[in-house]
């Protein structure tokens, strides 16, 4: 996996297939993994969020998940071949619990979406559990949130915020959740409950 720079970002020149073939060695390592989209709005608010960039810099996979990105990594005879969309990987994700029976959290977007797409989630993927949902507009404290998420003893966790609060509260807490995976999915959960 070949690390390019764009807009002073770390991003992975990975596809989405490479990922997909590497998850079940990654299943056996320890973890945790943390998979965040590099696009262009955080290309170009990356100045105001060093916090941002420095979490992105620590990810275990930053994916190239921009038509620019992949355009001008090419143009500089680079190695991103295509982009890979969050969401995408994201149904990749959910097929993997499927298959090994994983425990997954939803975190954010609107209360009737998120039931929604726990619904559809749950029975799509009949082989994986949602160990629990929290919506993106909650008066739950911070510390309840991921109270919350280690009592659920979830492996994977979806974060569907936006930028950039997905991505703070990513790099501010994801080292406290007991957790194995982390993605920050922004629409996806309203792509899935549609
Ligand atoms: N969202 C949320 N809480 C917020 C702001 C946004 O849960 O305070 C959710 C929103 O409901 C949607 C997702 O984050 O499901 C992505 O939001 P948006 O499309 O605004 O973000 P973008 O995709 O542009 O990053």
């Amino acid at each position: 996996m070949t690390i390019e720079y764009i807009n002073g970002l770390e991003v992975d020149a990975i596809t989405l297939s490479e990922i997909v073939q590497s998850l079940p060695e990654l299943d056996r390592q320890t973890g945790p993994f943390t998979f965040i989209s590099v696009n262009p709005q955080i290309g170009l608010h990356a100045e105001d969020y060093p916090e941002i960039v420095t979490f992105i810099n620590q990810a275990t996979h930053r994916i190239p998940d921009g038509i620019g990105i992949v355009k001008v990594s090419q143009q500089q005879e680079k190695k991103i071949k295509e982009r890979v969309a969050g969401i995408e990987l994201m149904y990749e994700l959910l097929k993997f619990a499927d298959t090994h029976h994983k425990r997954i959290f939803l975190y954010g977007a609107k209360p009737d979406v998120l039931s929604q797409a726990v619904e559809n989630i749950e029975r799509n993927y009949p082989g994986l559990t949602v160990a629990g949902s929290i919506d993106g507009y909650t008066n739950m404290s911070e510390q309840d949130i991921v109270e919350t998420i280690n009592r659920s003893q979830t492996d994977m966790v979806f974060v569907a915020l936006g930028f950039p609060r997905q991505e703070l509260w990513l790099a501010n807490h994801y080292q406290e959740v007991e957790a194995k995976y982390f993605q920050d999915v922004g629409g996806a959960f309203d792509v899935i409950s549609g």
